[in-house]
């Protein structure tokens, strides 16, 4: 079965319009980056600090104090108590503050 000669240039036509609108999208997308970009970069210059961690982007540790260790028994014996490297911030002494997540900004 032949297609007819109007179907044929139809086909085309839709398949140039296709194309173009790919090539919209395309430059929409890269134009929502550029904006997304300069929006982020403004964000950052009027950022405020984090309160929570006073813009540093990590607190002290909060389970051991800054103390990387942790009073810890094993066997809940107040005679066997040993100091262990805390479970939260595995010895380093601060956390990543959760208010930010690190970036010590809103
Ligand atoms: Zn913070
Ligand atoms: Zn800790």
């Amino acid at each position: 079965m032949e297609v007819p000669q109007p179907l044929q240039t139809l086909a085309k036509t839709g398949a140039i319009v296709a194309g173009g609108i790919i090539c919209i999208s395309f430059a929409a997308s890269t134009t929502i980056k550029v904006i997304q970009s300069a929006t982020e970069a403004k964000r950052k210059s009027t950022a405020k600090p984090c309160q929570g961690c006073k813009g540093k982007g990590f607190h002290i540790c909060k389970l051991c104090k800054g103390n990387a260790t942790i009073q810890w028994s094993p066997l809940y014996d107040p005679i066997h108590i040993n100091p262990c490297q805390c479970p939260t911030c595995d010895g380093h002494s601060i956390q990543r503050c959760l208010n930010c997540v690190g970036k010590g900004y809103y």
